[in-house]
């Protein structure tokens, strides 16, 4: 066996030999993969083996695509069949609701440049005539879905691997991995160690042990998972002797089932509501080529439902049940990238869906590794988008919540209960025992979305209009645009910069200047490709002394790269402050009266101006205030310890008293940030954008020095960019935008050509290097889909339908009328460019 090599992938399934293919096709050959058996010896060997493309994120169904399309190139280099049925399956819908669900996905695959199409149940039955289409109201057709043989593809991964210069080591377990002081890993195996500079943990259902193996513990949880095959049907030879085709695969979401044609007969699978977790604690190191005992009970709902509406089943033989583990995390999706805290350690598990997103996994993470960065916006199976709270039994409740909910509906208002409460604030039983707030859950921590009426039960109805909560949030942001509001904020990220080095360090991080004493900015951070990896407040509180606050879901992910770039020298020192810092803001017109009542400084607008910092005491509390709120009113974030908050918050409200101060909730803020053009991490600000795509001109300092990502802003700004962040004024009624809804313009094919799509991703198309081919996306006479939607909702104060997104540059610049729509729910609706922010333009009332 080798002793050296540059990289060592642990596990031969079919995500470890993918990203073993991908690092040797990057060049990257010294590289070795250990197995504890023979490939596919967790669960690949016994995958249903079906694949598509469809996915909630945008950026995953990218890799998905990816990974279908690579199949033919994969196949080519290594020789090895991966049975490939390029077969096309349909979703059907049996309620209205679920009908707007598969418009939606239907109209957000249009920015992607999907091929799907709406049909009529008649017409899925055509393709699928096992069915009783009585049962349904609609369905989607998606032609790039199908299944292949899970063995023939891990190994066709592994032959390619092999061929362009990689090594495979089997019958090997990996009992321990060690690191020496100068980086350098030592995993330690059956047969001797291997030094290595880079691990991989592709380890599928032993994940979480080898986790273990270098003291992480990994959000993920397998589940049992069972699907039949039925004996030959003659329903299905008649089929496919009568139309020479073989049959689509079907979605039925009522019944939690996906079924599909498996050589004369049926393979049959359902995501039960009664899912069953597989060794919660400890994987056993025994388990071999083997299959769970089948549980045909705990599926019977699903059959029963699948027996009606498709009642050939039930006359059907069965010849083989399949019960099988994999593995899955809270929200469903990979955990790849670097891991935080680690150098050169890598995570490459809990993906679900092997044979639709192991390509995409793969790419990815050899980008990562041989380029230093991903190649795209994957944040949505980043390992960093957990924090140390994802604990095992959280990942547990999480898992089987996420697992019971595969096939339902996913409303954009829906906070879901498994796992919770999680962490809370001390304001937590103030909040829902006496304000009757609606709790969300913001990156594992409660926080008041919303206050519901006393009396009435905090509930959001879940939809995709408008619910219970737009009345209650409209007269929250009234009462502060009015008057006075206070919130939690506590979901912030919360950092502190300090030592010698801090200020020059910060400087070469972030795009703008960095603060004088007592002063506050903003400032986007940029990757070396000019793109936003993040957004930042930042304060000088003393020399030397940075006060940060960020995204809380990014902290993991933004602490990663602050540490890659922190110096050695010790000039630099960086305290994530976490849940020992939390925050309380007040905003609107009144909002200084009430704190000036509580502080012993002068705060008049000469002595505490806008973006101001100060550290002063708040009704003798110890407080950090920024002068600054996202609502775009008079405002400022009062930032403290939590055996604070209580104090603080209760003397705000007394205080506040004579000026009718309300609680508002996030919902309430995210609505006056739309009304003010402000955008939001995650939403508008993205690593697929440049600053100046982002309307971010101001916080970029060109000149300043040499930060990161300099000569790609430069290059932005010298050619303009491409893209351009806009706020519309949408004329939709009963329901607002969520997010990735197409925009379409009225634009003739000449003007078209000059159109860049750049979150298209076509169909399938993709060159050698997984870069994508841009397909123009949908037409319907002159009207054309340019851009897409990144969130919205309605402006209450403004008293309009909001929605931000992108849109090619030569565009943005049409503000008339008619001009652009937006497709909700299926219909289009007439959406009109804002020329500037339609809540106090001038920025008069934050300023004054
Ligand atoms: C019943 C069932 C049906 C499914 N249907 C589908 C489907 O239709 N479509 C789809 O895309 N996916 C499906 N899946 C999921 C799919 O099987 C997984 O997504 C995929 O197999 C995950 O691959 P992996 O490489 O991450 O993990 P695994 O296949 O578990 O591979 C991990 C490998 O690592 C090795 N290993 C672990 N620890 C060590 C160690 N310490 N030293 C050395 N080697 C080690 C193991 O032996 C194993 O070979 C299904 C799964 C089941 C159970």
């Amino acid at each position: 066996m080798k002793t050296d090599a540059r990289v060592v992938v642990i596990g031969g399934g079919v995500v470890g030999c993918s990203v073993l293919f991908h690092l040797a096709r990057a060049g990257w050959t010294d590289v070795m993969l250990i197995e504890r058996s023979e490939l596919t010896s967790g669960s690949s060997w016994h995958a249903a083996g079906g694949f598509h493309t469809l996915n909630g994120d945008p950026d995953i169904a990218k890799l998905q695509a990816y990974t279908v399309s690579l199949y033919d190139e994969l196949e080519k280099i290594s020789g090895q069949s991966c049975g490939l049925h390029l077969t096309g399956g349909v979703m059907m819908a049996d309620t209205p609701e679920r009908m707007d669900f598969l418009r939606m996905t239907h109209a957000r695959g249009r920015c992607l440049g999907m091929q799907t199409e709406l049909i009529t149940p008649a017409e899925a039955k055509a393709m699928f005539p096992l069915m009783d289409e009585s049962n349904f109201v609609g369905a989607l057709w998606d032609p790039v879905e199908g299944h292949l043989d899970p063995s023939g593809t891990t190994h066709a991964y592994a032959k390619a691997a092999r061929i362009l210069g990689a090594t495979i080591e089997l019958r090997n377990p990996v009992t321990d991995i060690t690191q020496d002081p100068d980086g350098t890993w030592n995993v330690v195996t059956k047969n001797g160690v291997v030094r290595c500079e880079h691990v991989v943990n592709a380890a599928g259902l032993w994940a979480r042990e080898v986790g273990r193996m270098v003291g992480l513990e990994l959000p993920l949880l397998a589940m049992e998972h069972m699907y039949l095959l039925t004996d030959d049907m003659p329903e299905v030879m008649e089929f496919n002797q009568e139309t020479g085709r073989e049959l689509v695969g079907v979605i039925d979401f009522k019944g939690e089932i996906y079924t599909r044609q498996e050589r004369n007969g049926i393979l049959l699978g359902t995501y039960e509501k009664a899912g069953k977790p597989w060794s919660p604690n400890n994987t056993p190191w025994d388990f071999g080529h083997e299959l769970l005992a089948p549980d045909l009970d705990r599926i019977a709902p699903s059959l029963e439902v699948g027996f009606k509406h498709f009642p050939a089943f039930e006359n059907a033989g069965i010849k083989q049940v399949v019960n099988g583990p994999f593995t899955f995390a809270p929200d469903g999706n990979p955990l790849v990238g670097p891991v935080q805290g680690l150098t050169n350690f890598w995570s490459a598990c809990a993906v679900m869906a092997g044979f639709s997103q192991g390509g995409g996994v793969g790419l990815t993470l050899a980008n990562w590794m041989v380029h230093g960065d991903p190649g795209n916006d994957v944040f949505g199976m980043d390992v960093a988008r957990y924090g140390d709270w994802t604990t095992l039994r959280y990942t547990n409740a999480k898992v089987r919540e996420n697992y019971s909910r595969r096939f339902s509906i996913s409303y954009p208002n829906e906070e879901l209960p498994a796992g919770r409460p999680q962490q809370t604030t001390p304001l937590y039983d103030i909040m829902t025992r006496d304000n009757n707030a609606v709790m969300g859950d913001s990156w594992g921590l409660e926080t008041p979305i919303w206050f519901a009426p006393q009396g009435a039960e905090p509930i959001d109805v879940p939809s995709f209009h408008r619910s219970t909560d737009f009345a209650q949030v409209g007269k929250e942001v009234r009462g502060v645009r009015s008057s006075v509001g206070v919130t939690e904020i506590a979901n912030f990220a919360k950092y502190e910069v300090t030592g010698a080095g801090a200020e020059a360090w910060l400087s070469h991080l972030m795009t703008n200047n960095m603060p004088r004493t007592g002063r506050i900015v903003l400032t986007p951070m940029l990757n070396e490709a000019g793109k936003l990896i993040g957004d930042f407040t930042i304060a000088k509180a003393g020399d030397n002394r940075f006060q940060i606050w960020g995204s809380s879901a990014a902290q993991v992910y933004h602490m990663r790269w602050f540490e890659q770039h922190l110096p050695d020298d010790g000039s630099v020192r960086l305290h994530l402050y976490g849940m020992s810092m939390v925050g309380l803001s007040i905003a609107g017109p009144n909002a200084r009266n009430v704190l000036q009542k509580l502080v012993d400084s002068d705060i008049s607008n000469e002595n505490f101006r806008f973006l101001d910092f100060a550290e002063m005491a708040v009704d003798g509390a110890p407080c950090k205030v920024n002068r600054i709120t996202y609502s775009g009113d008079l405002g400022y974030e009062i930032w403290m310890e939590p055996a604070y908050q209580r104090r603080v918050y209760k003397a705000l409200k007394s205080a506040g008293a004579q000026f009718d101060i309300i609680d508002f909730g996030m919902r309430a803020l995210l609505s006056m940030r739309l009304e003010k053009n402000f955008p939001t991490w995650f939403a508008e600000l993205r690593p697929i954008y440049g600053p100046y795509e982002a309307d971010m001109d101001r916080f970029v300092k060109l000149s300043k020095n040499d930060f990161i990502g300099r000569d790609a802003a430069a290059r932005e700004f010298a050619d303009g960019p491409a893209l351009k962040r806009v706020t519309l004024v949408v004329d939709a009624d009963t329901a607002d935008v969520i997010c990735d809804e197409p925009i379409w313009a009225r634009v003739g094919d000449k003007d078209y050509a000059t159109i860049p799509t750049p979150h298209g991703f076509g169909g399938t198309r993709f060159d050698a290097k997984g870069t994508i081919i841009p397909k123009p996306p949908s037409t319907d006479g002159d009207w054309r889909v340019v851009g897409w939607v990144t969130s919205g909702g309605y402006g209450h104060w403004v008293k309009a339908s909001l929605a931000q997104g992108y849109l090619p540059a030569q565009l943005a610049k049409n503000t008339g009328s008619g001009l652009f729509e937006i497709e909700i729910l299926g219909i289009r609706y007439a959406a009109k460019i804002a020329e500037q922010a339609l809540f106090d333009p001038s920025g008069s009332k934050m300023r004054s």
